[in-house]
């Protein structure tokens, strides 16, 4: 009996895909990394992942989860392998508001989750451009983060369990709907964020908050980055800790985003260095409430703080939502993030992670250094500067490989002379493996191998992936 016919014999043909069939599993979503498995699975329950899982490790062919191909790491790829994808998997089994937890399977798509809650007056708070396609087996493997991790956390702070099929096919249950469980080791932890190099996540028991009642959203020009985390801390401090993002957009992100946005308009009469989304929430009736002007208390207070700074010089220009429509129009132009970093080619990309008060430096220092390698470079930055994530892209001249690492390698210089990380929310895939030999910490790296062994010892889950092969074996 071939692979494929074992594979058929135990999830039925029709979900055993190989040729053409493929075609929607051979690129990611933003046409970066190619694939050419063997065939896509697709399971319709544990059950039918833990029988691949055995016959993969039988025939010791790797299996490469997939779930909504959104990452940006290239970490759900494969020449030849097994693509697991879980898009069938997508029952929301259980909502409890009481316990403010929903029960759902790893295919559930993050907007599904989202609308299903909503209409019970809750929240699922991971923000992300791609949640229409994102699911949530895949933000776990990433330990996605967005635009609310500020208020939120990372989606590994949003779940309490999780059940995972390893590689041998054995089930493991730690589904806890928890919020303390010290029974050992923090298995469900290793899982979040392993890219699917150490087992499947079949389900998971997620957090939910409740609803905002009100927000208060604005676009501001502001005079420096210190200054913009100054109206962060009063913000925060004045609201109880509220602010649910806080994101920044540089002078060359707006401009690129008019040139691909045909209908697209200026946030501003001039062009601005310092562009802040920001977004306030209120989370009582009485905050939400609507006064006789038409406005809520949280925006006015943040209509206060604004108008306070702006008689100080550190706000220069700023507009303040004042309906849905206008929130969302607030909202468009840094969620087309991803389309206008990866649409110019050749593209250096970088997700790093700075202290908050190290985010001015970090570009002071970094300007200088990249165009002593590459004169004509151009940058783009955005940012969850909330959370001191910065997505620093860098369009070099040339598309010589060397060069591209030398200007990664400069980037991560600066970062890490500042404290910071070369990774932050989107995960090392293949993509990030050169600064993972690098810069992780050799005896973590160890560590890792040696879980990843133990776990997997004939190497099929995610092969290539996360962890860079050691120099001597
Ligand atoms: C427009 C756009 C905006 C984005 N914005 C953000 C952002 O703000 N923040 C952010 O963090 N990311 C962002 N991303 C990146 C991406 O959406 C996230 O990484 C997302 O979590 C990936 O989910 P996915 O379902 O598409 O996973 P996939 O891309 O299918 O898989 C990602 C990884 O998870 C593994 N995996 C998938 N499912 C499972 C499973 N069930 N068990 C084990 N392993 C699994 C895969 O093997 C792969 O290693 C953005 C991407 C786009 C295209």
């Amino acid at each position: 009996m071939t692979i494929l016919d074992a594979l058929a014999a135990a999830i039925g043909r029709d979900y055993v895909l190989t040729g053409d069939a493929t075609a929607k599993w051979q690129s990611d979503w933003l046409s970066h990394y190619s694939s050419s498995p063997m065939a896509v699975l697709r399971p319709a329950s544990t059950e039918d992942v833990s029988r691949i899982l055995k016959i993969a490790n039988e025939h010791r062919v790797p299996v490469v989860p997939v779930a909504g191909n959104t990452g940006l790491a290239g970490a759900a790829t494969t020449t030849g392998g097994l693509m697991l994808s879980l898009d069938r998997m997508n029952t929301i089994r259980d909502i409890r508001p009481a316990a403010r937890i929903a029960v759902v399977e790893a295919g559930v798509v993050l907007d599904q989750l989202r609308d299903a809650v909503a209409e019970r007056g809750l929240l699922f708070p991971l923000k992300i451009a791609s949640g229409g396609s994102a699911m949530i087996g895949g933000a776990l493997s990433t330990n996605a983060g967005g635009s609310n991790v500020l208020r939120y956390g990372s989606t590994r702070a949003l779940c309490l369990g999780v059940e995972v099929v390893l590689p041998d096919g054995r089930v493991m249950d730690l589904m806890a709907e928890l919020h303390k469980d010290n029974t050992g080791f923090d298995l469900r932890d290793l899982f979040i964020g392993a890219e699917g190099t150490l087992g499947v996540i079949t389900a998971a028991v997620i957090k939910l908050q409740k609803m905002p009642t009100a927000y208060a959203t604005a676009m501001i020009a502001m005079r420096s980055l210190p200054d913009a985390l100054r109206l962060l801390r009063r913000l925060q401090d004045e609201t109880g800790n509220a602010v649910e993002a806080f994101e920044y957009m540089d002078a060359a992100y707006m401009e690129r985003y008019l040139e691909v946005t045909p209908d697209g308009t200026p946030p501003f009469d001039r062009p601005h260095d310092v562009n802040i989304l920001v977004e306030v929430v209120a989370s009582s009736e009485q905050e939400g409430q609507v006064g006789p002007d038409g406005s809520v208390p949280v925006q006015r207070k943040l209509e206060s703080v604004l108008a306070e700074m702006f008689d100080d010089g550190a706000v220069l220009d700023a507009t303040i939502a004042q309906s849905q429509t206008q929130r969302r129009a607030l909202w468009s132009r840094r969620e087309a993030a991803a389309a206008i970093a990866h649409g110019l080619k050749p593209f250096v990309d970088t997700d790093i992670c700075l202290p908050l008060d190290a985010v001015a430096e970090f570009f002071d220092r970094i300007a200088p250094l990249v165009s002593a390698l590459d004169h004509g470079v151009r940058t783009i930055s955005v940012s969850h500067l909330g959370d001191g994530n910065v997505h620093y892209s860098l369009y070099p001249t040339s598309d010589d490989p060397e060069l591209a690492d030398k200007l990664t390698e400069t980037t991560e210089d600066v970062v890490l002379s500042l404290g910071g990380s070369f990774s932050a929310e989107h995960g090392i895939g293949v993509s990030k493996l050169n600064s993972m030999k690098r810069r992780k910490d050799p005896v973590a790296l160890d560590v890792m191998r040696k879980i990843k062994a133990s776990l997997d010892p004939l190497g099929i889950m995610n092969p290539g992936k996360v962890i860079p092969r050691a120099e001597n074996p």
